[in-house]
């Protein structure tokens, strides 16, 4: 297995993006410790299989505790890692407390035996762990991403190793901690520290039995690769291109200032923000002002600072990528309205909230995923249009639709090809419903009922009377 080097040679830096200043270095995972974290993985899960639902739903509740006792640290981690602001940070750790706590209350009753009917004797589906998931995540909810796939497989009684995003390791030991601290039993719940370039070795591992990734389509599709040459379960949740359509028929001021906070949270580095706003011609103008006179006011700062409305962005080298996106679109032919440029005066990973304009199908920014603070405003005639337009991309994981007019909104949310449509709301998260895409966005649901099925065997119990064998 070519993991890492034998030695300790490479760290794993953790920087702040406000300043670019180093918070603190991780060393890389020897092949060795790797070893024994699986090792230790594939022993507890001997034992934790065999739990009751009501000792696992127990770990789990204490986790949740711990997060809500502990949120304004975790928060603050958050923040200094990369870069989140520090209120939605905390909103982030009660989110998680909040799932950790749904599958434990739930989890027993999804995973209960169910009888299937059938014309002769008894039969149910038992469903049973599969062993070692590792659970490969990024870096924009540090906290979040860990909990949806680790609260509904501890439940479902598999293990997990973490490969956490490089830039949040600070956030990927704490978690950890906190499983132990909450009367984990030792490898039920371990952290990797290892550079994301090896990882998909790991998945040919046999202690490894299935793996579930949240990323970019490069890291998924080798991720996927490994599972499928592998025979293992895979899930992924990977980029999107969320729509946010506007009819005619709303509240200009009020879904404006929806738009702008739907882009712009997270300084636009959510998967599934509102990344393509699409309005309805004849409020397209009112629509537009409003929206530049709010980006316009967007006060950019540290995000401890609670007045922050735009922080920086995860990293440098992120930010870099955005002004070079915004550069492309821009010599494309799309028109800049606002921003576009990094932020005079910072010393850390900031770029100016951005509108962007005249975007036509053969512009980069039209296919493309821009991961940060840019707002690209469509203009479409009607909602025929306004559902090609939202149809027209690799992606599919969210979207939204807006209008006073509920039947009229359901009939185009049943036309997006996505996982998921809100009507009314921006994409948003909550334990109870599924998370998920389709097309280039992935596979597999996370969060929900949904959630928990991903990584279990259903396995068939089928009972006739010995009578009559064949
Ligand atoms: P990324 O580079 O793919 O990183 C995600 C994770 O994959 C990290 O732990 C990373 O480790 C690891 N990784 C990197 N290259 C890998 C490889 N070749 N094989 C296996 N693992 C690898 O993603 P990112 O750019 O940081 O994150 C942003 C992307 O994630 C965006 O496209 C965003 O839309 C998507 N996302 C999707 C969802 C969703 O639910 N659908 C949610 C959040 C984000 P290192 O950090 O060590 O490289």
């Amino acid at each position: 297995m070519e993991i890492v080097s034998e030695k300790k040679k490479s760290t794993i830096k953790s920087i702040n993006p406000f300043d670019n200043s180093l918070n603190k270095e991780f060393e890389v995972f020897t092949k060795e410790e790797v070893n024994e974290r699986l090792d230790l993985a594939t022993d507890a899960f001997r034992s934790w299989k065999k739990t009751s639902f009501s000792e696992r739903a127990d770990l789990l509740h204490k986790v949740a505790n711990i997060f809500r006792e502990r949120k304004e640290e975790l928060a603050k981690l958050a923040s200094l890692e990369m870069g989140k602001k520090v209120k939605e940070a905390v909103a982030e750790v009660e989110l998680s407390a909040n799932i950790f706590d749904y599958y434990a209350d739930k989890g027993a009753e999804f995973l209960a035996d169910k009888e299937l009917e059938t014309p002769e004797g008894k039969a149910f589906l038992s469903y049973e762990p599969l062993g070692v998931l590792l659970s490969v995540q990024p870096w924009n909810f540090p906290f979040y991403q860990v909990t949806r796939s680790a609260a509904p497989n501890i439940m479902a009684g598999n293990t997990m190793v973490l490969k956490h995003a490089s830039i949040v390791p600070q956030c990927a030991a704490i978690v950890e901690e906190i499983f132990l601290e909450a009367g984990a039993p030792k490898g039920v719940y371990q952290n990797l520290f290892l550079p994301g370039a090896s990882v998909t070795d790991l998945v040919s591992d046999e202690r490894v039995k299935a793996v579930t990734l949240t990323g970019s389509e490069p890291a998924g599709a080798s991720i996927a690769a490994a599972a499928g040459k592998n025979i293992k379960k895979s899930t992924l949740e990977l980029g999107g291109s969320d729509p946010f359509i506007v009819l005619d028929d709303v509240d200009v001021d009020q879904v404006a200032t929806a738009a702008v906070y739907g882009r712009m949270w997270n300084a636009g580095q959510v998967c599934t923000s509102a990344k393509r706003i699409i309005v309805h011609e004849r409020i397209a103008d009112a629509f537009l002002a409003r929206v530049k006179d709010l980006m316009g006011k967007l006060k950019v700062g540290n995000p401890l600072d609670e007045s922050t409305d735009v922080a920086p962005l995860s990293s440098e080298k992120a930010a870099e990528e955005v002004v070079r996106q915004v550069d492309q679109a821009v010599s494309d032919g799309a028109t800049l309205e606002l921003g576009g440029k990094r932020v005079a005066g910072t010393a850390g990973a900031f770029v100016e909230p951005t509108l962007l304009t005249h975007i036509k199908k053969g512009n980069s920014a039209y296919s493309d995923e821009i991961f940060g603070p840019v707002f690209m405003f469509y203009v479409v005639k009607d909602d025929e249009e306004a559902v090609a337009l939202a149809n027209d991309t690799e992606f599919g994981l969210g979207g939204s639709v807006f209008s006073q007019d509920e039947q009229r909104a359901v009939a185009i949310a049943r036309q997006i090809d996505t996982g998921m449509v809100y009507i009314n709301h921006m994409t948003g998260i909550s334990p109870e419903l599924p998370f998920g895409g389709t097309k280039k966005s992935g596979y597999g649901r996370e969060q929900s009922p949904a959630g928990i099925y991903e990584f279990v065997n259903p396995k068939l119990i089928r009972i006739t009377s010995i009578d009559k064998p064949y």
